[in-house]
């Protein structure tokens, strides 16, 4: 029966797909194919939104949008794509290396060579002209070879910059990575490394660690109300309160959407759910305006879980705590903390 079921809506997939691309004349090609199933699927809700938004902006599907989301979305993230470039960079400069390293090998043998040469004709009785001609004849040689190492240190150096050069792209893409692209604050990615640091962390220095699951209640119809840039601009005012509420050894991040998570190591839960309620009221006393356009949009407010880390526990045990603890939050009537219960 499932099976059925899957056959059904893969096939029903498939066919809105094709006509969404033969509508759009655009090519049946597999990447557009792999585009459109997937937004018909829903399966990815950034792409879909992605897309819906393009459309409600006015812009057509046109191919090079498509190529453009494809990219994002289906394509290697920056990172990896950083680390191949890099890889192939790197592979080709030591490459280089290695061959002028080899160059040098040769050449100094050969001089070598030529100095036993010369010195076995020292063994010999000279006339004037004859040593005057090996004393030039030496001359040019390692000329020639101090010539050679001149431009090996130099093609060095060369070397060496280009790896500094390709040690910073790499770095830039890391934290590129790391890093959301709307709020500038910490991505799910940075998440996951950081409470991984932070449960290690816990355990070793034998230190409480809390997690705050951050929600912005009914941003939906703020959305829908005052447009979605209105609604973007929200988002990075939020990142950058919470930020405020935070120091020292704190981490808020960009969870995804509307959802943020702030990291507190060495916080027990009362603390913690007490710094929530402090993000809570601070968030929700600030009044979203755009002086430029003489616009106020009013408050936004916040439900918050929190949750304390257990001491071997995975990860994802505790962010499911604290979002439990965040959806009681939300039943309980939104703009509010909760924190988990024992
Ligand atoms: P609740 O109080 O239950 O959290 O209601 P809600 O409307 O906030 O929650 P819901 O999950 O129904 O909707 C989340 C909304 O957040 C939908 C989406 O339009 C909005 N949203 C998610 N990401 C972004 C974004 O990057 N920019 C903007 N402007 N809106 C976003
Ligand atoms: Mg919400
Ligand atoms: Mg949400």
């Amino acid at each position: 029966m499932a099976i059925t079921e899957d056959f059904e809506r893969s096939s029903g997939l498939a066919a809105q797909a094709m006509d969404r691309m033969l509508s759009e004349r655009l090519p049946p090609t597999p990447e557009n194919f792999t585009l459109w199933f997937v937004y018909f699927s829903g399966r990815n809700p950034d792409l879909t939104r992605a897309i819906d938004l393009a459309r409600r902006d006015g812009l057509t599907t046109s191919q090079t949008l498509c190529d453009e989301l494809y990219k994002r979305f289906f394509t290697l993230d920056a990172e990896a794509q950083a680390i191949r470039e890099t890889s192939d960079k790197a592979r080709y400069a030591l490459g280089r290396i290695l061959e002028q390293l080899g160059n040098v090998g040769s050449e100094t043998e050969r001089y070598g060579n030529a100095l036993t040469g010369f010195r076995d004709e020292l063994d010999q009785p000279l006339s004037l002209p004859e040593l005057r001609a090996m004393v030039a004849a030496i001359a040019a040689e390692t000329k020639e070879i101090v010539d050679r190492q001149t431009a090996l240190q130099f093609q060095l150096q060369e070397s060496s910059q280009q790896l500094a050069e390709m040690r910073v792209s790499l770095d830039s893409a890391r934290r590129e990575a790391l890093t959301d692209g709307l709020t500038g604050i910490g991505n799910r990615k940075a998440f996951d490394l950081m409470l991984q640091e932070a449960m290690e962390a816990s355990v070793r220095d034998e230190q409480p660690l809390c997690l705050l699951m951050v929600d912005i209640d009914h941003f939906k119809a703020f959305n829908d109300t005052h447009g979605h840039l209105v609604g973007d601009h929200v988002l990075k005012l939020v990142a950058r309160m919470l930020t405020e509420c935070i120091k020292g050894r704190d981490t808020a991040v960009r969870y995804g959407g509307e959802e943020f998570a702030i990291i507190l190591p060495r916080t027990s839960l009362a603390n913690a759910t007490k710094l929530a309620e402090q993000v809570r009221s601070f968030v929700g006393a600030r009044q979203i305006v755009n002086k430029a356009r003489n616009a106020n949009y009013g408050t936004v407010a916040l439900s918050v879980g929190v949750a304390e880390f257990r001491a071997g526990e995975p990860a994802m045990a505790l962010v499911r705590r604290a979002d439990q603890a965040l959806y009681a939050a939300k039943r309980g009537g939104r703009n509010r903390v909760m924190a988990e219960t024992a």
